[in-house]
């Protein structure tokens, strides 16, 4: 057999555009062709069940037993008409990504009749075999057996010949095991909250809703080149590889022509999408090669992070079909761009006034400051929680390298926010609030200009940044559930917000006027969240020092940050808002902890066997050859003239020796460390050792087995290369 590297490279060559057929006609002829949505529900379910099941939905309530059961009948029917067999309840267990059990529609009874399998229960209802599923230890904790539950809120859809329905993940005792229960809890509470502020400013607000537009970053790397990349197909990220003559210097990629082969990878990744009424709207390539986005309109949050975890298995799906693989790992390529998800949140009244879009007139300026800066005090005082929220062993490779989200949250505002703040800062009640006989009050501050909707005053350099009407977590890792990050941020502004009220209204009952102690309150605010506020270069050195003199969180290490989850604070918060119990936070972080120990497991073993079976075999083959022909070169030339001839290869193979041995030591004292982390008592200790001593050890070893990557006849060298891996398409 010849070197796999060159069999890989012949056959990615080979690949052509995979022919696409997306009809022809407009996307709304086909947008949630594959969704039951309320439209369809008209057609399948009674009117007096439907009015029931989304009064329910609509106002956060429990269905009833019996209304799933008519729901179920109007389900089935329109699937089994599209022609699904089976069904399944689609869930997303902490491990991260969704998990699936699927049952027929049907079985057989004893006489070998059809006995029809989907009822309201199987709707409500289903036990997945929870033990194969983190549970955090929560099984010392409380029942670890779990069932998945129908979250109505969330529409049934079809994927391919099976109906998935959106559910929670719960211990039978009632605690969380997924990431959507959570999730689901935080926007309720959060909701409220936001609802009891407006009541300052309008009454007509019955119901707040947030809305995340998430921003899915990903490579693409041919399949047959994967396949010669162990280390892709088995950590999702290459442990070694020398960079690329040419990288991202020049970043001629970004919104350059996308290639053919993956436009038609696009176009049926968008139709797949548009299908399950996902309404992705942009394509665009991303600045390191290979790399592309693509972002729907924003949605509820809850359904908007269903879809986006939908859209992370139809991509995968979709690049099969296409030789393509799709990595959505935060760091597959060290040296290059790695990938985020951008999380574009907001809230929005029922009203249709978002709550962080500056406003028409004075009051509802007033409004949208009033949420700009609890929002701001809530991200500085959970910034480790936030922090902690987006940590993974993968999303470390990203953060705080000199390309993503540093690793201390800080939020940017942009000059014209910053100077509105700096002005009601300074401003005195008397000059800044004149009430007039309508009760409408004039802020000091002039009104806050139009230009503001379209800020392009942006700073990319910051973890979380006010983008016109929305704040933009950008820290989120492009492999992540965002429902970690979203819930979150969701519980620390419900808890800032219900703080703020209680603030306001004891005064407000001591008799002081309304505006007169909102003005006050959010003067006070301003002050107080000034530390979390940073324009700057979050790169910087200077700016890491600034940072710890503000107290901000500059933690680095991974399963340091996830003790965030379970401080003091963190714990008051969640259990304050109702989103999750102290038990859940323990069980949570153990699980986190588990995953980076099993992550970085791999990634050893794999670097490992990469080195031993690859890299050394490679760099000796070619060292014997220098070897043979130095001995050739001193049989037929004099010893006068082989000094000089022999000087370079003699160079090369001392280079090969050394990093050879280095390797080989390396490896020896990785084994070493790791057989140590892994008698560690505790998860998170294992977690620290393997981030201690592990980590440092793999990042040697790569450093000298790209090294020989340079030196070694290309010809002999057997696994893709980075130029291969990034320019191929
Ligand atoms: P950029 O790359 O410049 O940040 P994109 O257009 O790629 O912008 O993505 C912006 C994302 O923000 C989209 O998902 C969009 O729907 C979302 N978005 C826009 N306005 C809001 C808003 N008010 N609330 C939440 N998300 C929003
Ligand atoms: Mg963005």
């Amino acid at each position: 057999m010849g070197n796999i590297r060159f069999e890989a490279l012949k056959t990615a060559f080979g690949h052509n555009p995979v022919a696409v057929e997306v009809p022809e006609g407009k996307v709304k002829d086909y947008f949630a062709r594959d969704v039951f949505t309320r439209e369809r529900m008209k057609e399948y379910i009674a009117q007096e069940v439907l009015d029931q099941l989304l009064d329910d939905v609509d106002n956060g309530r429990t269905i009833h037993r019996d209304i799933a059961g008519s729901v179920a009948i109007g389900i089935r029917k329109w699937a089994i008409e599209r022609g699904a067999t089976h069904f399944t309840h689609w869930f997303q267990p902490l491990t991260g990504g969704t998990a699936e059990k699927h049952d027929a529609f049907f079985t057989l009874d004893k006489s070998g009749a059809l006995l029809e399998e989907f009822s309201g229960d199987s709707l409500y209802q289903q036990e997945p075999d929870a033990s194969s599923f983190p549970s955090g230890g929560i099984r010392n904790t409380f029942e670890a057996r779990g069932y998945s539950a129908w979250d109505p809120s969330s529409p049934v859809f079809l994927i391919g010949d099976t109906l998935c329905i959106p559910t929670v993940f719960v211990a039978y005792t009632g605690e969380a095991l997924d990431y959507k229960t959570p999730l689901i809890r935080s926007t309720a509470a959060l909701c409220h909250a936001a609802r009891e502020v407006c009541g300052y400013f309008d009454k007509q607000v019955k119901h707040v809703h947030a809305n995340l537009g998430w921003e899915q970053e990903y490579f693409l790397v041919d399949e047959a080149l994967y396949n010669a990349r162990p280390d892709l197909m088995l950590t999702g990220r290459t442990l070694m590889g020398h960079n690329s003559a040419k990288s991202q210097q020049l970043e001629d990629h970004y919104f350059g022509a996308i290639p053919a082969r993956v436009l038609a990878f696009m176009r049926e990744l968008e139709y797949e999408a548009l299908k399950a009424g996902i309404p992705v709207k942009t394509r665009h390539n991303e600045v390191a090669p290979n790399q592309f986005e693509m972002a729907p309109i924003f949605e509820d949050v809850n359904l908007a992070n269903d879809h986006n975890l939908l859209v992370m298995s139809i991509m995968e799906r979709v690049a099969e079909k296409h030789h393509f693989r799709v990595l959505l790992h935060e760091k597959p390529y060290a040296g290059v761009n790695g990938s985020g998800k951008h999380c574009n949140w907001s809230l929005q009244t029922n009203t249709g006034v978002n709550l962080l879009a500056p406003g028409k007139n004075p009051y509802q300026n007033l409004q949208f400051i009033t949420f700009l800066v609890n929002v701001l005090m809530a991200v500085q005082r959970h910034n480790g929680l936030l922090k902690a929220s987006i940590v993974s062993a993968t999303n470390e490779h990203r953060l705080g390298a000199n390309e993503a989200p540093p690793a201390i949250i800080s939020v940017f505002l942009g000059k014209q926010i910053s100077e509105v703040l700096d002005k009601l800062e300074h401003a005195k009640a008397e000059e800044a609030i004149i009430i007039n006989a309508k009760k409408e009050m004039k802020l000091g501050v002039a009104n806050i200009p139009e230009i503001l909707l379209d800020n392009t005053d942006r700073n990319r350099t910051s973890p979380f940044a006010f983008t016109g009407n929305r704040f933009e977590f950008r820290a989120v890792g492009s492999s992540a559930n965002c429902g970690a990050a979203m819930l979150a941020l969701n519980a620390a502004v419900a808890e800032q917000l219900m703080l703020f009220r209680e603030e306001v209204d004891k005064r407000i009952e001591n008799g002081e006027a309304k505006e007169r102690v909102l003005f006050d309150v959010i003067k006070k605010y301003i002050v107080a969240c000034k530390t979390i506020r940073f324009d700057g270069n979050g790169y910087s050195e200077e700016w890491k020092a600034e940072a710890a003199k503000r107290g901000l969180d500059c933690e680095t290490s991974v399963p340091l940050v996830i003790d965030r989850y379970i401080a003091p604070e963190s714990i008051k918060m969640f259990q304050y808002t109702n989103v999750l119990s102290e038990a859940e936070l323990q069980s949570r972080s153990e699980v986190k902890w588990e995953t980076y120990v099993k992550k970085l497991q791999i990634e050893s073993r794999v670097m490992g066997d990469l080195v031993v079976n690859h890299v050394l075999p490679a760099a000796k083959r070619y060292q014997t050859m220098l070897l043979q022909n130095v001995l050739a070169v001193k049989q037929v030339f004099s010893a006068d003239e082989t000094a000089s001839l022999n000087e370079m290869d003699y160079s090369i193979i001392r280079q090969i020796e050394h990093h050879s041995g280095a390797i080989l030591e390396g490896v020896e004292a990785m084994t070493e460390a790791r057989h140590k982390a892994n008698r560690q008592p505790d998860e998170r200790s294992k977690a620290i050792a393997y981030h201690d001593t592990v980590l440092p050890l793999m990042a040697d070893i790569r450093e000298h087995a790209d090294a020989l990557e340079l030196i070694v006849d290309d010809e002999m060298w057997t696994l893709p290369k980075y130029r291969e891996l990034l320019f191929v398409h």
